[in-house]
């Protein structure tokens, strides 16, 4: 239903808290959080974001993280099914947080389990957690990268049907998080040393109001230095940068 992410100075978990809070208007079933600081840490929660924040460690460090509020399309709600979904073992090399719904997830599935890959979720969305997964370190207790997160994603969105926006984290590429969309808002927000990415302008409104919109088929690299958007084949694009002049 709803997706935030952060890469800035100050410590992700407090910020990407807040950003979930403004987008409860929109109703959703439970809730999670993943950062990355010397590794990918996951909190998830049924219920009201209250619970999630009940789950996260006091000073959880790392200043780059994204979080979700899920409307559950496929799998009930519950903690296992409550985003971000992991993959490379535990804690896990890839997190992401998806919107949307993957059309041809039970064929993927099929797929990558006859591969090796196991699920912990009912969800959809698990298959592109263990696809992308697939494509950076080639099976499932595969620990070295053979190509970068945003290549292993440009291979893995060619076999996905469906509706997606996409933050993800790699552990092995700490300090930034990659974004993917198609039929499914996802705006990102400039900040000073700080950027934002959600759903909804309203999840980062209070921190920036200059934003670009991340279109169909663009991927796009968030740091605390920057933005960087990409079209389908990886070339870099010009985006303009629109102010949001309206209040909420
Ligand atoms: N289809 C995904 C799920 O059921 C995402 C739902 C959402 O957009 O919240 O987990």
């Amino acid at each position: 239903c709803g997706i935030v992410g952060y890469a800035g100075r100050n410590a992700a978990a407090p910020v990407i808290i807040e950003s979930l809070k403004k987008l409860e208007y929109r109703g959703y079933d439970s809730a999670g959080i993943t950062v990355l600081g010397k590794e990918i840490e996951t909190y998830k929660a049924v219920g009201k974001i209250v619970n999630l924040e009940a789950e996260i460690p006091k000073n959880l460090g790392g200043s780059v993280g994204i979080g979700h509020t899920r409307w559950a399309t496929h799998g009930r709600p519950s903690t296992k099914n409550a985003h971000p979904h992991n993959s490379g073992g535990n804690p896990g090399k890839i997190s992401l947080v998806h919107n949307g719904i993957i059309e041809n997830y039970m064929a993927l599935k099929e797929q990558l389990t006859g591969e090796g890959y196991v699920f912990n979720s009912e969800t959809d969305t698990e298959v592109v957690a263990h696809l992308l997964h697939k494509h950076i370190y080639g099976k499932p207790d595969g620990k070295e990268a053979k190509c970068e997160l945003l290549v292993g994603l440009r291979e893995s969105l060619k076999e996905i049907e469906g509706s997606y926006a996409l933050a993800i984290l790699s552990a092995d590429e700490p300090g930034k998080l990659v974004l993917a969309r198609k039929d499914s808002p996802l705006v990102i927000g400039l900040g000073k040393g700080e950027n934002f990415a959600a759903s909804d302008v309203t999840a980062f409104l209070s921190h920036t109001r200059d934003v670009v919109f991340v279109n169909d088929f663009e991927t796009a690299v968030l740091s605390p230095a920057g933005v960087e958007i990409f079209d389908r084949e990886g070339k870099p694009r010009e985006k303009k940068i629109e102010k949001i002049e309206w209040d909420f």
